[in-house]
């Protein structure tokens, strides 16, 4: 019965003259996340309201389901739009409309007439109450409750006619790409796709990079954050993922550097090479999946020490979660079952028995005088041979 859906969003109406930039995007967000419903819709914007028709037969469910993952919306109304042939044809409609909605229903409602278009012979008031009668008449069980009814009946009079009484919770946000682009360091874990959901909520685009280090870690692993940046992609649009190979790099430290601080100087050489990627392509911040104290290398001392390396801003959306909390978001947004798939990531294999859980920045730094410039070089490389891997 529904053809349409009316898009209500929320934090982005109140960017003043920039409004138009965030609508846009979430123009074009909602088309991305339609692309691969069945049916063909129509997307469009007029004053100050977005509407998605279906042309023909499509998928309902899934429909709003694609809806429910675009961020900037706070709700999404399946409508019925009417020509304007009277009120008489209105009134029936009204009634047709929740016969087929809600059966013979005994509810509380309540007409909420707007007369956007104000030509239309009645006021809204007088829509109101006229149609507030016809439902009475057409349904005894039903009762008015103007305070808190159970039914709220949205009728909204423009050049066309939109009835809708159901608001189906939207994700809330900002729509991707309106506040720039970050790097996601995406491991295979459970957090770093949290913390790219997070982050891409608040309207950021996210590219992702991972550190991948065959022979010690298997295309399977590899293959594992591929399907997560896919996850990922299904809220934030299509994700550019880069894999960096690391073993190199690895080795090399586990050559050089105590043992017990390899961790550390690892996870500096990934911020490091990080950055290097997000300049080269445009991002202006840095992701990760950290949260304090979850293990040795994310304590403050460790923390200090990794973001040290790096002049961009680091975002950490998971940094006072606990780990339940975040399962819980993981489950929510279906990438819990991919994360706990038992691939090792590369950290797993070098990690010491003993690691330094209170590092000191200036020692780590001497620790690392230990290389010479060949790592340079070897970043270098790392940076210019990283894979790009476009996913969603
Ligand atoms: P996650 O569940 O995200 O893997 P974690 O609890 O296993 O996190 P660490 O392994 O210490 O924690 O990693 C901390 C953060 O560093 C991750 O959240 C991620 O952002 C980044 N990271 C770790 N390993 C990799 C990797 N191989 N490639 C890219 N980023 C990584
Ligand atoms: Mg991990």
């Amino acid at each position: 019965m529904f053809k349409a859906f009316l898009i209500k969003y929320g934090e982005i109406a109140i960017k003043g003259k920039n409004r138009y930039l965030f609508e846009n995007a979430l123009l074009a967000q909602i088309r991305h996340a339609l692309k691969d419903v069945e049916g063909s819709f129509l997307v469009t914007k007029e004053q100050g309201r977005m509407y998605v028709e279906a042309q023909g037969d499509y998928d309902f469910e899934e429909a709003v389901e694609a809806l429910k993952r675009v961020f900037g919306i706070v709700g999404i109304c399946p409508v019925v739009i009417l020509e304007d042939e009277g009120f008489e044809r209105l009134a029936e409609e009204v009634v047709k409309y929740l016969g087929s909605c809600y059966g013979e229903c005994d509810k509380t409602f309540k007409v909420h007439a707007r007369r956007a278009r104000k030509t239309y012979p009645l006021q809204s008031m007088e829509i109101n109450a006229q149609l507030g009668g016809r439902i009475l008449e057409r349904f005894p069980g039903m009762k008015v409750d103007v305070h808190h009814p159970k039914l709220m009946l949205y009728v909204e009079i423009r050049e066309r006619i939109y009835l809708y009484s159901d608001v189906i919770p939207g994700p809330g946000g900002m729509p991707v790409g309106t506040n720039g682009k970050s790097m996601l360091l995406l491991s295979g874990g459970i957090d770093s796709p949290v913390a790219g959901y997070m982050v891409a909520k608040r309207g950021v685009k996210i590219d992702a990079v991972y550190f991948h280090a065959p022979p010690y870690t298997s295309e399977r692993a590899k293959q594992k954050v591929v399907d997560l940046a896919a996850k990922v992609a299904r809220y934030a649009g299509p994700v550019y993922l880069y894999v960096v190979n690391f073993t190199e790099i690895q080795l090399y430290i586990y050559e050089k550097c105590p043992h017990e601080e390899l961790t550390i100087i690892m996870r500096r050489y990934m911020m490091r090479i990080a950055e290097r990627i997000a300049e080269k392509t445009g991002s202006l911040g840095l992701i990760t999946g950290e949260s304090i104290g979850q293990v040795a290398s994310q304590t403050v001392q460790s923390l200090a020490a990794t973001n040290e390396v790096c002049t961009m801003p680091v975002f950490r959306p998971l940094i006072a979660f606990d780990k339940e909390d975040i399962v819980t978001i993981s489950k929510r947004i279906d990438t819990f079952e991919t994360s706990i798939q038992p691939f090792e990531d590369c950290c797993t294999i070098f990690v010491a028995k003993h690691p330094v859980t209170k590092p000191n920045a200036a020692v780590i730094r001497k620790s690392e005088l230990k290389l010479s410039e060949k790592i340079d070089a070897m970043v270098d490389e790392a940076v210019e041979t990283a894979e790009l891997i476009v996913v969603g």
